[in-house]
């Protein structure tokens, strides 16, 4: 076979949504997985589409996901530019030489005339009128008009497009590596604009010429595309290229989490999760749309999350690095059906990434938050802080949240754990323990829990009726991780102030 050569072809009209991200994705995984290269192509022939910020966007996002192109508008590469509207000049000739062979035509009609054509066509009963080999003969191209005309007209310089002539009543069949063969007969296909009067070429041209002249060998993108997939087997055809037709797979949808349809970019933050992979601010409106990595998740995880809707290994292994994952990819193992979003399955994954650091690299990342939180820790007192704490964080930022006794005294008390645990005799009780308490020489979690377990035991005490009560001193919180080792994390001498506070401030 030769060379693998895959394309991401984004339109820098906007964030790049995790159904986007996914493309991309898996693109790079079958390129790896093959050995072959993956591209990135910046497709803004459409111009009043062009937002603002998108493309650096795009790029951005993709590099923190750690997907990563061996030729794009930032590296180069031999087959640039690789942006677009930098390459103008070359789709032309190739629409010309479609007239010139009879497989398109210039078309002057003005947009009161194409209205015109539809309105009489619905008056004549057809829903959905369109551009065809029917409707073309009344209007004003280069097929119904006469030479001399057409002509006239451009020497003129009126303005054109150039539409593709759909022949009549043909098959047009394409092998889907995912969906089989698809079959289209071109009755039911439109004299698509090619080229449009802007000089600029529409995606239909654009798409087919850069990714023969890229030498793409498979085109992996959203179902969305599969429609125009037809079309552009045509533009091949008519264009001399047949051979030299990429395989196509087209990706399921990734649908909400109820099913009901594709998640839209509309739907994150209405939905209570974020739909882009990293934040977003609108550059017309100021609005700000949540992104993964802001919102604290690993990007391994995201990734390995986002790898799993529409695609499964066939075996019941999870958990994937991206190695991993070239390693197990394969197309013939993408399913047809919409992949249904699952955020707590997210959560899910960005817990089990959590777990797997260590407690040093736990303690870097949680280093940042408390800095930005103006808390001075030891290195080595937030690693073990990190190591109670981790099998209760689902993201890094948990454990700030949940943990902030450890850098700091309580000001407040659980109101709920005081109405239930903080009976009249606690105070005694307490008291009592903090002696105990004052007494341990090697205050460690074992001995703390032996000497706090003694001295129930001698009393004829439950655990349920002191333990909430020195927790709630300690930490202010009714739940939390082992007390024991909290306590002996925080040393002899906290512990008893923790104590003697709560003593004070609780009744
Ligand atoms: N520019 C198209 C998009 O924005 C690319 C479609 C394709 O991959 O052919 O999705």
């Amino acid at each position: 076979m030769s060379e693998v050569r895959v394309r991401f072809a984004p339109s820098p009209t906007g964030p790049l949504h995790i159904g986007g991200v996914r493309t991309a994705l898996y693109n790079y995984l079958f390129a790896k997985n093959k050995g072959g290269k993956m591209i990135l192509r910046i497709e803004d022939t459409d111009q009043a589409r062009f937002v603002e910020g998108a493309e650096k966007y795009i790029i951005d996002s993709l590099k923190w996901c750690g997907i990563e192109f061996d030729e794009s508008v930032i590296v180069g590469g031999d087959f640039g530019p690789y942006k677009q509207s930098e390459r103008k000049e070359m789709y032309l000739p190739y629409a010309e030489q479609l007239v010139k062979d009879g497989f398109a035509y210039y078309a002057f009609d003005t947009s009161e005339g194409l209205t015109a054509m539809r309105e009489r066509m619905k008056e004549a009963g057809v829903p959905s009128p369109q551009y065809n080999a029917v409707t073309r003969t009344t209007m004003q191209n280069s097929l119904a008009l006469s030479e001399d005309e057409v002509n006239k007209r451009m020497q003129d310089g009126d303005s054109y497009v150039i539409r593709i002539k759909m022949p009549r009543n043909e098959e047009v069949k394409l092998n889907d590596i995912i969906r089989g063969w698809v079959v289209v007969n071109t009755n039911n296909m439109d004299d698509k604009v090619i080229f449009k009067s802007d000089g600029m070429p529409t995606y239909h041209l654009a798409n087919v010429v850069d990714d023969y002249t890229m030498k793409i060998s498979h085109v992996i993108r959203g179902e969305e595309w599969l429609p125009s997939a037809p079309l552009h087997v045509l533009l091949y055809r008519y264009l001399g290229w047949e051979d030299k037709i990429p395989e196509f797979a087209h990706l399921p949808l990734i649908l909400k989490p109820d099913g009901n349809g594709k998640l839209s970019k509309r739907d994150g933050d209405r939905l209570g999760f974020p739909v882009f992979p990293t934040q977003w601010t609108n550059p017309e409106t100021g609005d700000v749309s949540s992104g993964y990595r802001e919102s604290g998740y690993i990007s391994d995880a995201f990734i390995n999350m986002l790898s799993f809707l529409g695609w499964n290994p066939g075996t019941t292994q999870e958990i994937f690095s991206m190695e991993g994952l070239i390693e197990a990819f394969s197309l013939e193992r993408v399913g047809k059906a919409g992949a249904k979003f699952d955020f707590d399955k997210t959560r899910w994954f960005n817990q089990q990434y959590l777990r797997a650091k260590t407690k040093e690299e736990l303690s870097q990342d949680l280093q940042v938050i408390l800095k930005e939180n103006g808390v001075e820790a030891e290195d080595d007192f937030v690693a073990t802080v990190c190591e109670q704490l981790k099998e209760r964080a689902t993201f890094i930022k948990d454990m700030w949240e949940e943990g902030k006794y450890y850098f700091s005294a309580p000001t407040s008390y659980d109101e709920k754990t005081i109405r239930k645990k903080w009976k009249e005799d606690t105070p005694k009780y307490m008291t009592e323990l903090k002696y105990r308490i004052e007494e341990i020489s090697d205050f460690n979690s074992e001995n703390i829990e032996k000497e706090f377990k003694s001295y129930l035991e001698e009393n004829e005490l439950g655990m349920g009726k002191l333990l909430p009560a020195f927790r709630v001193s300690l930490t202010g919180l009714g739940m939390g991780p082992s007390l024991f080792d909290i306590a002996s994390l925080l040393g002899k001498e906290e512990t008893i102030k923790r104590m003697e506070t709560a003593l004070e401030k609780i009744n």
